[in-house]
């Protein structure tokens, strides 16, 4: 099955690497980052990449993609500094979150920042005040859509349509330069035509305030792009093939600026977590499950499983007849269990000191590894 996610060269290098090392750790293949990259430069052409750094903040990943010549998409001062530290220039970021202190987006203007998104008066007025004459992107709830995505991104963010047309005045008022519309469909979204309704939205938005005299230039289309795991996704080709008809539908001859924040779609098929069975259990001697605890669980790279929201391939040496498990993380806490409703299969053979390897977890796993829940050390990574 790992074949069905790498070719035998990528198996062989990660299997080379992994030997001899104690697990767990990640493993990140940087020439899969770069062909992901590619692929979203042909899809689409004339649309400005903006890597979300905290779907992987490794300094290897966000320099390769410096090198290839992505923008930034920033959710912190601290994730600013880490691309400024690699000499990323300030008018390549985009300080994305709309949850901020006044005083961290001056540190963000003092530092170069001019473009950043907002979806609430408090922070329009902030960003006035703080970031003066700075561009914007004003963000759009996106509840009907998000719902279809594997880890939804709504009720949080963004704000009714209505609302951000009043928020672009005031913006407009204020001194700032409204710039565009922004939307996130949510993450892993493996209905495109999310991005249809979420782009009728945009349009609706760029006439209201066209009424109004103020010309939006943009759409930040955010992510949502998804990586292959155990559910399969249509290749990034039909998502751009797709996308781009329902901008040419939307806005004919006129079609903005296009920005694009992908996160886990860029790096999300890049990582394998190497991990060890350190137990197997069952509860009874007439029970028909085995419970299979490893080293790695939700507090140290398997955060997304929580709700089984993301069914990662978990892939062993071992073959043979198969049966049920439930896959658990070594802490204790009963929270710590990666999946038990759906029917993981392992073969009956797995024995205690195997290995499990955990594909398509380049995205969203080391950045979210705890600091020493139960003493464990965060996921470590390696980047080949
Ligand atoms: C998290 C996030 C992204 C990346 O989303 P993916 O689904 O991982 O591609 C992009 N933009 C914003 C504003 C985000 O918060």
């Amino acid at each position: 099955m790992h074949f069905d996610y790498y070719s035998i060269a990528e198996w062989k290098k990660i299997m080379a690497f992994s030997a001899t090392r104690e697990t767990p750790f990640l493993i990140v293949l940087l020439d899969i980052i770069q062909r992901k990259f590619e692929q979203f430069r042909t899809g689409f052409p004339d649309a400005k990449i903006y890597y979300a750094v905290k779907a992987n903040p490794g300094t290897e990943v966000l320099r390769l993609l410096h090198d290839l010549g992505s923008h930034f998409d920033i959710a912190s001062i601290y994730e600013l500094d880490r691309v400024l530290d690699l000499g990323v220039p300030p008018d390549r970021v985009s300080f994305g979150n709309t949850i901020k202190k006044a005083r961290h987006i001056r540190e963000a203007y003092d530092k170069g920042v001019r473009l950043f998104t907002s979806d609430c008066e408090a922070d329009v007025r902030n960003l006035a005040r703080e970031a003066p004459g700075s561009r914007l992107f004003f963000r759009l709830l996106m509840d009907a859509v998000t719902s279809d995505s594997d880890w939804p991104l709504s009720r949080k963010f963004g704000c009714q349509p209505r609302m951000a047309s009043e928020l672009v005045s005031l913006a407009a008022d204020l001194g700032l330069t409204p710039y565009g519309v922004s939307f996130h469909v949510g993450s892993q979204q493996r209905e495109i035509p999310a991005w249809d309704a979420a782009i009728a939205q945009a349009k609706a938005l760029f006439e209201w305030v066209e009424a109004e005299n103020i010309h939006l230039q943009a759409i930040n289309m955010g992510g949502g792009f998804p990586a292959d795991y155990l559910v399969r996704s249509n290749p990034l080709s039909v998502y751009a093939e797709e996308i781009n008809r329902y901008l040419g539908s939307h806005f004919g001859n006129g079609v903005p600026e296009i920005y694009l924040e992908p996160g886990r779609g860029l790096v999300g098929e890049a990582g394998v977590l190497v991990s060890e069975v350190v137990s197997i259990a069952k509860k009874s001697k007439t029970d028909l499950k085995r419970w299979v605890y490893t080293d790695v669980g939700i507090f140290n790279g398997l955060m997304e499983t929580l709700g089984e929201s993301i069914k990662y391939p978990a892939y062993t040496e071992k073959n043979g007849e198969t049966g049920d498990v439930i896959l658990a993380g070594p802490t204790c806490d009963s929270l710590d269990i990666m999946y038990e409703h759906h029917k993981y299969q392992l073969p009956l053979s797995l024995e205690i000191g195997d290995r499990i390897y955990w594909l398509s977890t380049g995205a969203y796993t080391a950045s979210y590894s705890s600091v020493e829940f139960n003493g464990f050390p965060p996921l470590k990574t390696y980047y080949l």
